[in-house]
């Protein structure tokens, strides 16, 4: 699945749930939130943290859900926003 399509994906969810979109302050302090769940199952994973508090997998998922439906909401294309950071680290390496 191309970025694009995940971004349609995620309109769609919204639209099929029903619910309200949430402030983009709220969706990024949701986002901000997702992120520190990655970062408690790092902890575990890494082995600083010995109580489990979730899947390192599904935390990604719901920070990277979060993460699409912010750049939604700005309309930000971001197969755009990929190729364009790509096409700027790529200069570091030449
Ligand atoms: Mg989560």
């Amino acid at each position: 699945m191309d970025l694009k399509e995940a971004q349609k994906k995620v309109d769609k969810w919204f639209e099929k749930a029903g619910v309200e979109k949430w402030p983009k302050f709220v969706i990024f302090a949701r986002l901000v939130e997702e992120i520190g769940e990655i970062s408690k199952c790092m902890n575990v994973k890494e082995g600083y943290q010995r109580k489990e508090v979730s899947d390192l997998n599904d935390e990604f998922g719901d920070a990277l859900f979060t993460f699409i439906l912010l750049a939604n909401e700005y309309n930000l294309d971001l197969n755009e926003v990929m190729e364009d950071v790509l096409e700027k680290y790529r200069k570091y390496i030449k």
